[in-house]
């Protein structure tokens, strides 16, 4: 039986497809790369903006055409997209099932359903109950996510996520370790353990022994380090409200904790944070980025932004902006903002204009080609470690620790997986290129 997966959203929904692919490969299912040569379709959904709404309900849309000509095939959805299923089931009655976020048994359990010919069934009746878009492919890959937990304890006003995916739970972290373990020793180098929230990690867990504090994101990195064969470790997203000391001295002390933090700060005005329900102010932020400076020099720092959220002035996204140009961080998520039904902002009045929105995002997009362009520049020359991801184009692409993507020259094929050393020779916004110094095993 062939399936077809497909994929649009977070790192965590990537994870989660890379998952569904190994455990259906493992069954004997093959993959399809087209939908149209598939008898089972899944497709991994966000609805985090509008924007990836629409591409979902866009794909719902044309796979009914396909429904209607074949209709042995079974469609089953998954991720954000699903909320209410009654719903959803009235709106779409040509999708067999929908599955919620992350519930990779409940996939496995439909595929394995449709391969024995079962007749219609939805996601609840089953056991346990950019585009980015692109199948997952299960052969070993050189750089894995592993979700250390779900959901979210956070009530950020505009966000749809913790609707979809209910509170935080953490996986264990004896269960983490020895999957980040099995990875490695499979050939994984690199593992980024993800969580809506991972700097929240642990306390919904008991304590790993009598009388002590739950484990905390620390205590898993320490957990996982050891793991025989793994290279580098990251992790996001982090939250400024739960970020450590410990969590940052911990990072910079480990050997294999790549210097790379994904911080999203969201708006540069305390009192749209405030409105935003994120729980941390500006100078906050701007402390938690001086220690994380100060522990590890260089490093590469990401953040998200969203603008033209409600009742943000021309003032307040100047603060913003400012905010980006003061600590000029190696990448800026940035997107306008989009009401999300459910969630508390849509009562406030979206009152900032589309095109104002986009005039923002812009403005926010064109000073930060320009910051990073600048940062990378300054690398020109410089000696770095890549780790090889895959071929692009003829040549090798890799990432630097601090999540730089690098393009170079090498001889040999197999590559794949090993820590080179490189000359920048020539720096962009959005890449590095590179010739090889030495391999390292
Ligand atoms: N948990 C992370 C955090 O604390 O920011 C990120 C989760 S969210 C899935 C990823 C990003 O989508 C957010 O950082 C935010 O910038 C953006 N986002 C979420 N809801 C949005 C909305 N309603 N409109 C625009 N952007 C949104
Ligand atoms: Fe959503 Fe806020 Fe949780 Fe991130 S921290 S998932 S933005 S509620």
């Amino acid at each position: 039986m062939k399936y077809y997966l497909w994929t649009i959203g977070c790192q965590m929904n990537f994870a989660d497809s890379r998952q569904v692919a190994e455990e259906l490969d493992l069954l004997g299912f093959l993959q399809a790369s087209r939908a149209e040569e598939a008898d089972l379709i899944l497709l991994n959904t966000c609805v985090v903006r509008q924007s990836a709404e629409d591409k979902v309900v866009g794909r719902l849309t044309s796979l009914q055409g396909l429904k209607r000509r074949r209709p042995g095939l079974r469609l089953a959805l998954m991720g954000c997209f699903v909320g209410e299923t009654e719903a959803l089931r009235g709106r779409y009655p040509w999708v067999d099932a929908f599955i919620a976020p992350s519930d990779i048994d409940s996939v496995v359990a439909f595929a394995l359903q449709a391969a024995a010919g079962e007749s219609r069934t939805g996601g609840d009746e089953l056991p346990g109950d950019g585009s980015s878009a692109a199948p997952a492919h299960s052969a070993t890959p050189v750089a894995a996510g592993v979700p250390i937990s779900y959901g979210c304890d956070h009530f950020c006003t505009y966000c749809i996520v913790r609707l979809r995916r209910g509170p935080e739970v953490s996986r264990p972290v004896a269960e983490i370790a020895a999957q980040v373990q099995d990875l490695a020793g499979r050939g994984v180098r690199e593992v980024t353990l993800l969580g809506q929230n991972v700097d929240s990690y642990g306390h919904d867990l008991p304590p790993l022994a009598p009388g002590q504090d739950p484990p905390n994101l620390a205590d898993l990195l320490e957990a996982v380090h050891p793991a025989v064969g793994l290279a580098r470790i990251r992790f996001l997203t982090s939250h400024p409200a739960d970020m450590t000391g410990r969590l940052i001295d911990t990072a910079a002390r480990l050997p294999k904790v790549c210097e790379h933090i994904e911080l999203p700060v969201q708006s540069g005005d305390d009192a749209v944070l405030r409105r935003m329900g994120r729980g941390y102010a500006v100078a906050q932020y701007r402390e938690l980025v001086a220690q994380i400076r100060a522990a590890m020099p260089g490093a590469g720092l990401a953040t998200d932004v969203i603008v033209g959220f409600p009742g943000e002035t021309e003032a307040q996204f100047e603060a913003t902006y400012r905010l980006l140009q003061d600590l000029r961080f190696d990448m800026v998520h940035v997107a306008a903002y989009s009401p999300r039904h459910g969630t508390p902002a849509e009562h406030l009045p979206d009152d900032v204009p589309a095109d104002e929105k986009e005039r923002r995002r812009r403005a926010v997009d064109d000073s930060q080609e320009r910051i990073v362009g600048e940062i990378n520049a300054g690398l020109l020359g410089t000696t770095v470690e890549v780790l090889v991801e895959d071929r692009h184009r003829g040549k090798w692409r890799g990432r630097t620790r601090t999540n730089k993507l690098v393009f170079f020259g090498l001889d040999g094929a197999g590559r794949q997986g090993e820590l080179v050393q490189v000359r920048i020779t020539h720096t962009g916004p959005w890449s590095l290129q590179a010739e090889p110094v030495q391999s390292l095993p």
